[in-house]
């Protein structure tokens, strides 16, 4: 997401080279047909900018419908799906027991702008397990929950500026669209038009794992910072995986000068364990933001600290947040259905077994042929960098160029049934409904578009 406002308006539609050994383009009649209605009614075609295809060949595919581990477009066409709607899908499209909840809670209404038992059951569910939270807050989407955890942060300390890094996402709020400018240290860029350059000066921007910036950070900012803001593991720039010893420095560092720590686990929440980033480094983080997978595929949100930081939230403190649709039971059902199979003893390991089975031989293959292609991993989360790095941990060890060769292997997958999210800077998910079968299918395919990509270096 973080590439789409970047590269979102290169553009490249309808720029089809054809490579040796390429299969010929699936059809995209009917998709293309869509795209052109929804260029009339929406900017770009699209409610959300990554899903235009600006970084990859072709139109957008616009999906008809999902099971399992596949989606099938408007074409007719089918894939084996590894975008899972951005991290939501770990249990795969449309799972029974999620939507046989959904189905049965929809029948008392949609919304009654009134407390349900409902928030109460998800609630227990996630704070009986989960030692990062004893009270929370939900929302409905993952960028209301961090912009909230950002002004809690800033409500608690009263202090006014947040440290973020580059190559992390956090959704489109204000604070946080805000890029390095140039030097070590940086008063953030907006990295958006209409994000006011004053709100810009209150977020101070580094690189990843850089003890040296953060330590200048808060050396030149001191008692001014509320809050840094780090993604569990940085999964919306590439995969860019932490040292467990470089979570544990930031962490002392917050502590040594009051600033809060808040771990954004909308991706990684409930997708590394049930207890996210956070349960996997063993680390403490003062605030933690949810998303994503906590809603089954329904738009929820949430955030949670400790009683005493959450007690600075209305209606029991003064920092005001609220939501007309915050809680909404069916959105509820589907997050309580959801977690509760992720609760199910043995679930995180056979998941993360089946993925590290699958990315360890897309890698073996690489290696074997010489290709400067590595597959980083963690959990259930991939990402595909053409690389000869054996860690790729900050956002300027990403090559720009690499993407060429990404464009090139999406096009061969699509071809080949594989769908992946349209950006070479995002990550791929494995979810429970991938299948030993359909990953081997899934693999064979990926070996068939590297093979593809680098005979055409
Ligand atoms: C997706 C994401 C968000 C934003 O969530 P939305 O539901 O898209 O608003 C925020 N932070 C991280 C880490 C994300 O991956």
């Amino acid at each position: 997401m973080l590439e789409s406002l970047k590269k979102m308006f290169a553009g490249n539609e309808g720029d089809l080279p054809v490579n040796p050994g390429s299969k010929p383009d699936i059809s995209r009649e009917k998709s293309a047909e869509l795209y052109e209605k929804a260029k009339t009614y929406f900017p770009g075609g699209v409610n959300s900018p990554v899903r235009a295809f600006k970084s990859v060949y072709g139109t957008p595919l616009f999906i008809q419908k999902g099971d399992g581990c596949f989606v099938w477009d408007a074409d007719g066409n089918q894939f084996i799906d590894f975008c899972g709607s951005w991290g939501p899908l770990i249990l795969g499209h449309n799972p029974q027991k999620v939507r046989e909840k959904v189905t049965e809670v929809m029948q008392n209404g949609m919304s009654f702008g009134a407390p349900t038992a409902l928030e109460n059951e998800l609630a227990e569910l996630i704070i009986k397990n989960n030692k990062h939270v004893e009270k929370i807050r939900f929302t409905s989407s993952g960028t209301e929950a961090v912009m909230s955890a950002i002004r809690l942060a800033r409500g608690y300390t009263s202090r006014d500026k947040i440290l973020k890094f580059e190559g992390c996402y956090h959704g489109h709020s204000d604070s946080l669209l805000v890029k390095a400018g140039s030097g070590l240290v940086t008063f953030g860029e907006t990295s958006s038009l209409g994000v006011p350059k004053s709100f810009a000066e209150e977020t101070i921007v580094v690189p990843l794992n850089d003890r040296e910036a953060l330590t200048q950070a808060f050396g030149q900012f001191k008692d001014q910072i509320a809050a840094v803001i780090i993604e569990g593991v940085p999964a919306n720039n590439g995969l860019l995986i932490q040292d467990a010893e470089y979570i544990e420095f930031l962490q002392q560092i917050c502590k040594d000068n009051g600033s809060l720590l808040i771990f954004d686990e909308v991706i990684t929440g409930f997708r590394l364990g049930f207890e996210g980033a956070a349960g996997h480094y063993g680390a403490k983080p003062d605030i933690v933001t949810y998303g994503k997978i906590l809603g089954g595929g329904l738009p929820v949100g949430m955030y949670g600290a400790s009683a005493e930081i959450m007690g600075h939230i209305s209606p029991d403190g003064g920092v005001y947040q609220a939501g007309t649709l915050s809680g909404n039971p069916v959105a509820m059902a589907a997050g309580i259905a959801q977690l509760t199979e992720l609760l199910r003893s043995g679930f995180y390991k056979e998941l993360n077994n089946k993925a590290a089975e699958f990315v360890d031989g897309i890698q073996r293959f690489a290696t074997a042929r010489n290709y400067k292609f590595k597959v980083f991993n963690i959990g259930s989360i991939f990402w595909f960098a053409f690389t000869d790095r054996d860690k790729i941990q900050c956002a300027d060890d990403i090559d720009p160029a690499s993407m060429e060769k990404f464009k090139v292997m999406h096009r061969e997958l699509l071809n080949r049934g594989i769908y992946l999210g349209p950006s070479g800077y995002e990550v791929g998910f494995v979810s429970a409904a991938h299948s030993k079968i359909e990953l081997e299918k899934a693999k064979r395919a990926i070996l068939e578009a590297l093979d593809i990509v680098f005979r055409n270096k």
